[in-house]
């Protein structure tokens, strides 16, 4: 046990050790780690899920740090199975283009990139492009689509090998990458390595501002062990020789950042929008630890009210499911405690259907089975889709089922 994970006492991004808890879901096992029906018996170990607040340099993050081998090695999340995340790569691979203008056939590296959305969108604009992920079964898939895939861990020295193989990258990305790495600074140094002097690395990520204000409790999750904002990010980059020279707020994953990097002393002048976003977090007391003790108390009083929800149906006899098997549900269920609750998930990805959620067990059906088993209630684990999950079961609703959304507020959707 004591080798799978290490607690992390020092600050991820500046190394102070002045950090302080702020939010604790208890002991919480791999979100995604769904098992199918002959492994019921396997043995899933739980990991303390704790988020703590540095006073140094404001970052919020996990001290629990997994073996990534444990975690990512059969990693079955892609990204194709994500209402909406394939558009989002299409846009994205124009918006690289038209922010870098890199040259005809330059180099663009995606660093984790899954089964490759978006290196297939730089390839189709004419982009020379090679993707890094560690998942094994998702890079083979990549490479026999064309995208060249290496199985690995980006850093100083993965990037050394790319830059003697094939040069110095115009482009780098790293999307929902950098909140699952805990040795930032080695990622850091490959980027220092491998850019090209008038390069850009852009990275997207989850937005600590929005994680708060919509309360999104299912983005804490082990994979997740740094929850960002721009101030801490902004000293961290010229810490690295590094500067950030543009942040746009983005709706993907419950609110999110696209940030655009340069070498220190690069081509380009800085954007409004860094100052703004900072300036905003500064309004917000993204300084102080007061909003993120505050967050903690908000996603209690939800628990609360849910909680009592779920247990006055229960004692009137009525039955509720949930929709959504995905890792942020599994944080959900454990943070709310729904253990005994809830009896069975619906899903839409085929890779989920069949399997057991881990270590509560509890089934996952294809949605089209909410029409078979009827359930009274659903609680919606995916209520950021929840527009589209609504409109595909309408039928279930106009027949009078009715569902639970959970977040941020508790509200019963149906007639
Ligand atoms: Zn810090």
């Amino acid at each position: 046990m004591s080798n799978e994970y290490y607690m992390r006492d020092d600050c991820r991004l500046c190394k102070s050790k002045d950090i302080e808890l702020v939010f604790n879901m208890g002991k919480v096992p791999l979100g995604d780690d769904f098992v199918s029906g002959d492994q019921l018996d396997r043995v899933q170990n739980e990991y303390p899920l704790e988020i703590h607040f540095c006073k140094n340099c404001g970052l919020v993050q996990s001290p629990c740090v997994i073996d990534p081998d444990i975690i990512y090695s059969n990693y079955l999340y892609e990204t194709s199975s994500s209402l909406g995340l394939m558009q989002h790569f299409e846009d994205y691979a124009q918006y690289v283009i038209d922010t870098v203008n890199p040259p005809k056939a330059a180099l663009a590296v995606d660093i984790g990139s899954n089964v490759g959305a978006l290196l297939k969108g730089m390839k189709a604009r004419g982009l020379n492009v090679l993707g890094i992920d560690p998942a094994k079964a998702l890079a083979e898939k990549a490479s026999k689509a064309g995208l060249e895939t290496w199985v690995a861990f980006f850093n100083r020295e993965v990037a050394g090998k790319i830059k003697a193989e094939k040069g110095l990258a115009a482009v780098i990305t790293a999307n929902n990458v950098m909140a699952n790495i805990d040795d930032l600074t080695d990622i850091m140094e490959g980027i220092q390595t491998l850019l090209a002097d008038d390069g850009v690395f852009m990275f997207e990520t989850g937005y600590m501002v929005d994680t708060i204000q919509n309360v999104v409790i299912d983005n804490l999750t082990h994979e997740h062990i740094c929850y960002f904002s721009v101030l801490p990010l902004l000293s961290f980059f010229e810490s690295h020789g590094l500067e950030m020279v543009d942040i746009k707020r983005i709706p993907t994953k419950g609110g999110s950042i696209r940030g655009t990097v340069q070498k220190k002393g690069g081509p380009r002048s800085v954007s409004s929008n860094v100052t703004g976003l900072a300036n905003l977090e500064r309004e917000l007391g993204f300084e102080r630890v007061d909003p993120f003790k505050n967050f903690s108390l908000v996603s209690e009083n939800v628990k609360a009210e849910l909680l009592v929800l779920l247990k006055d149906l229960k004692a009137q006899g009525k039955t509720v499911s949930a929709y959504g098997a995905s890792i942020g549900a599994t944080s959900l269920m454990y943070y709310f405690g729904i253990d005994g609750l809830i009896d069975v998930l619906y899903d839409d990805n085929p890779a989920k259907i069949g399997t057991f959620s881990p270590v509560l067990r509890i089934p996952v059906h294809d949605s089209s089975e909410i029409y078979e088993f009827k359930p009274d209630y659903i609680l919606n684990f995916a209520w950021r889709y929840d527009g589209p999950i609504y409109r595909r079961h309408t039928r279930y609703l106009a027949e009078g089922g009715k569902f639970i959304n959970c977040l941020p507020t508790v509200k019963i959707v149906g007639a």
